[in-house]
């Protein structure tokens, strides 16, 4: 096989055969690489990168080249059988002795996946002191719960953690888990999807069943949010995804449901644990401001980004006893700081009332709101995405609207403070 000067493999013309149609010519992708001469194609060696495309068209089989072509990848087949996998569970995540909302709200959208599969909601939990949470669990919809209680559970430790969930995904079999796309849950979910070799989708927006194959569809933003993706687990087992809180909505507690709970064994693993010294609890940053917690949300977009409106924009969240959030257009003019940030790269917010006064409503700031009870948009242009999504708008220049809705807000409250 010839070589160029490059030590690449390069394809060889015989001349004798070559019927000079130029079909190669035509389909070598390097210009210049080949040309005819005297009715016969030649091939410039230190010009051909050894594709072989002239090879395949080549009709009178005049081109030699022996490369040996990468072969296409099969996909691979998962090692286990899938059909032993059932049920949907969710990661009870726990929270200073409490479940964390973002369980609830997980256990709420797999009460509906189930339904199409015609199978039980799993609990997964771990932790010390934990069957109130148990009982929580079902009491939110799950059908059973599995629990690991030990004190070496108390506090998160990514290893034993990781160890523990694999175990109980080992020994349960659910064919779906979904976990809390929290510091904690993200951590936890990667360390357990490749203990249990299988795929994680991050930070889902959307989680539905196939109709056909009853595979889990899970979406989420790609290529900076600018498309979203439904990724499928076909070949392994369980199929796993995070979800960020207050994507999903928060299901009705029934204290009257009834489930099972039932304890499984946990071994430690043998290697030295770490020594918790002293836990640092988390500051609560902006003056005790946490946007994911308001019931009313006052967003302030790039339309109305300006330090000297700013106050009427929070008088206005005052009034309906909300607080103020922003797109990171806000967040990059300094104006506000990243804390107050909605949105794909910010917080994910479902307040009863959403109320965006100049914002357009990007892809990546709707995926952080989009699940708001009622939302409002105050934007002089019609045609803008968040106008078309919003439960009422507002069209015209906020400067204008706004303090007519203070106005309005103010004229109730007296009348309700005259009214006793
Ligand atoms: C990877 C990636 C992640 C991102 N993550 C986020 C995120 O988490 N959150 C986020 O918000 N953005 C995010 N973005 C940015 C996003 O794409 C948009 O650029 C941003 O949301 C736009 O902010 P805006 O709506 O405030 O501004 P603009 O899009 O500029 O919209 C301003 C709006 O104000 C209206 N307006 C103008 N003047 C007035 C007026 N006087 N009165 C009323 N209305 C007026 C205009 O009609 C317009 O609709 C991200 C982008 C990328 C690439």
């Amino acid at each position: 096989m010839p070589k160029n000067s490059k030590g690449r493999e390069i394809a060889e013309i015989i001349p004798d055969k070559c019927i000079g149609c130029q079909l190669c010519i035509g389909e070598c992708p390097v210009k210049g690489a080949m040309r005819m001469e005297g009715g016969v194609a030649i091939i410039d060696p230190d010009k051909c990168v050894g594709c072989g495309k002239c090879v395949d068209v080549c009709p009178a089989n005049s081109i030699l080249f022996e490369k040996v072509r990468k072969k296409k990848v099969e996909a691979e087949k998962g090692p286990q059988p899938i059909d032993e996998y059932r049920g949907v569970a969710v990661f009870i995540e726990v929270h200073q002795g409490k479940g964390a909302d973002v369980a609830w709200e997980l256990v709420g959208k797999a009460r509906e996946l189930a339904a199409k599969l015609d199978t039980q909601v799993i609990g997964l939990l771990l932790g010390k002191g934990i069957e109130p949470i148990a009982k929580e669990a079902i009491a939110y919809g799950c059908d059973i719960v599995y629990m690991m209680d030990n004190p070496v559970l108390e506090i998160y430790l990514s290893k034993v953690y990781g160890k523990a969930l694999t175990s109980l995904c080992q020994q349960v079999k659910p064919a779906i888990v979904l976990l809390g796309a929290t510091p904690l849950g993200r951590d936890l979910a990667s360390i357990a999807a490749t203990y249990l070799k299988t795929g994680l989708t991050a930070d889902c927006t959307g989680l539905d069943i196939d109709d056909e194959e009853k595979l889990l569809l899970m979406t989420r933003p790609t290529f900076g949010g600018n498309i979203m993706a439904t990724i499928l687990c076909r070949n392994y087992r369980p199929q796993m995804s995070t979800v960020r809180p207050r994507v999903m909505k928060m299901p009705k507690k029934d204290p009257e449901r009834r489930g099972e709970i039932r304890l499984l064994d946990f071994q430690p693993p043998r290697d030295e644990l770490p020594r918790v010294l002293e836990f640092i609890p988390r500051k609560l940053e902006l003056g005790g401001v946490d946007i994911t917690k308001a019931s009313v949300l006052v967003v302030v977009g790039r339309g109305a980004c300006n330090s000297r409106h700013l106050p009427m924009l929070e008088e206005l969240a005052h009034l309906l006893g909300g607080a103020v959030g922003c797109s990171r257009a806000v967040v990059e003019s300094g104006l506000l700081p990243y804390m107050r940030q909605v949105g794909q790269t910010g917080k994910t917010v479902a307040p009863k009332l959403y109320i965006g006064v100049g914002v357009s409503g990007a892809v990546q700031h709707l995926v952080g709101m989009q699940t708001s009870e009622r939302i409002i948009a105050i934007n002089t242009d019609r045609h803008a995405p968040m106008v078309q999504i919003a439960d009422y708008a507002l069209i015209g220049d906020y400067l204008q609207v706004v303090p007519e809705l203070i106005k309005g807000l103010e004229a109730r409250i007296k009348e309700r403070v005259r009214q006793g």
